[in-house]
């Protein structure tokens, strides 16, 4: 059972990649709780499928409070956040008190800003129920909701106590689900390079979406790639930015369509082969494993289903992403397979002819030439 230590300068914690494993989250709760109150936040889908027994488990050993909360992107909202204020201030949470979200990236970063901002910082752990929580939503501490703005532009550093990942609960998941996960995996190729892409490919070109031996290593991998850049850049002000390849362009997708309608990972897919054609920009790259990285993109995008996306409001949404911190804006790019780069002169031509080529190829499936 993999178990990677994120080591920071005031705290470390575990990201246990593992399968069957509620004693083990069980003892760990045991560990973060003592004798103080347990607030477990249950994702409402995820709850109905395996909350009753998980919850029964846990409840045998540790009297807990409980709440099951709506799924989905819209509530990582104000209205939906002042509920879980209501809710924690009513029971008389206390700061030595523990929070768990139980749940994807969508309900780690609602719950995990909740956990951060009332009585300015309660301690929390994520139980990550999805591919794309597993391999990063929940690992390294931002947590957040979206704003009529823009997507995350609320919310907070604030490292969670442990991640426990358990890929039984990836069964239930819907393919669209683990397709989106597979948008993030497919980021980390880039990032880490040959080892991820073989593995990729291998998973990729047969037929068991839910392999288990698969899954365990592109989890490890990712999560272990994630959380090394996390202990050299807590904050995000140097190569933690590496990590949002394809979502400069893949945020404003997702805000221009209306969030909801792509799940998170899709648009980062075509993010992703949008930053690609903005590091090709001297046509001089696009050789070796770029090529392959390309292709696997491609391989992705040919199961995200179609909407139409409306290049002014993605060009708007553009302009809104926190990422930019003066008037330019910044793109991670790939010199080359598994080194990325921050790049802050691109032209407004540039991405107008990057944004045309992903639009092209979602909507037809092959390259524009
Ligand atoms: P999600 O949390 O909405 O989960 C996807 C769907 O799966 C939901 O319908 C959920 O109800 C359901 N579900 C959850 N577990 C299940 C299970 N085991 N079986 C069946 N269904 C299950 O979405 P997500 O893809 O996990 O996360 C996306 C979010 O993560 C976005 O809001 C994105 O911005 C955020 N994100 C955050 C970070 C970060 O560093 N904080 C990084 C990447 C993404």
């Amino acid at each position: 059972m993999p178990v990677i230590e994120l080591k920071l300068k005031n705290q470390s914690y575990p990201i246990t990649v593992c399968k069957n494993a509620n004693k083990k989250l069980i003892a760990c709760l045991k560990r973060e709780t003592k004798k103080n109150k347990l607030f477990l936040f249950y994702d409402a889908n995820f709850y109905a499928l395996h909350g009753k027994k998980l919850s029964r488990e846990i409840n045998h050993h540790i009297n807990c409070h409980e709440l099951v909360i709506p799924s989905g992107e819209n509530i990582k909202s104000e209205k939906e956040l002042s509920k879980i204020y209501k809710y924690l201030l009513s029971e008389k949470i206390s700061r030595s008190d523990f929070i768990v979200a139980i749940g994807g990236g969508v309900t780690s970063d609602l719950i995990g800003y909740a956990a951060a901002s009332t009585l300015r910082g309660i301690r929390w752990g994520v139980v990550s129920t999805t591919l794309l929580g597993m391999v990063d939503a929940a690992i390294g501490g931002k947590t957040g909701i979206n704003h009529t703005s823009g997507k995350n532009l609320i919310g907070a550093f604030w490292q969670p106590s442990f991640v426990h990942s358990d890929i039984n609960y990836l069964h239930t998941l819907s393919v669209r689900e683990m397709n989106s996960g597979l948008g993030e995996l497919v980021k980390y190729g880039g990032l880490i390079g040959k080892d991820m892409l073989t593995l990729l490919d291998k998973y990729l070109n047969q037929n068991n979406i839910y392999n288990e031996n698969l899954l365990l290593k592109l989890i490890s991998k990712s999560a272990e790639y994630k959380a090394k850049i996390v202990m050299t850049d807590e904050r995000e002000s140097g190569k933690r930015m590496f990590l949002n390849f394809g979502h400069t362009i893949g945020h404003a997708i997702e805000n221009s369509l209306g969030y909801g309608k792509l799940r998170h990972g899709e648009a980062v897919l075509l993010g992703l082969y949008a930053a690609l054609q903005l590091s090709n920009r001297d046509k001089i790259l696009l050789k070796g494993n770029l090529l392959k990285y390309k292709e696997i993109i491609g391989q992705c995008i040919s199961h995200i289903p179609y909407y139409p996306i409306d290049k002014q409001k993605l060009f708007n949404a553009l302009n809104l992403d926190k990422k930019r911190i003066d008037s330019r804006q910044k793109f991670i790019l790939l010199e080359k397979v598994s080194k990325p780069m921050i790049s802050d002169d691109i032209s407004k031509q540039m991405i107008e002819e990057a944004v045309d080529s992903m639009l092209y190829f979602y909507k037809h499936g092959v390259d524009n030439g």
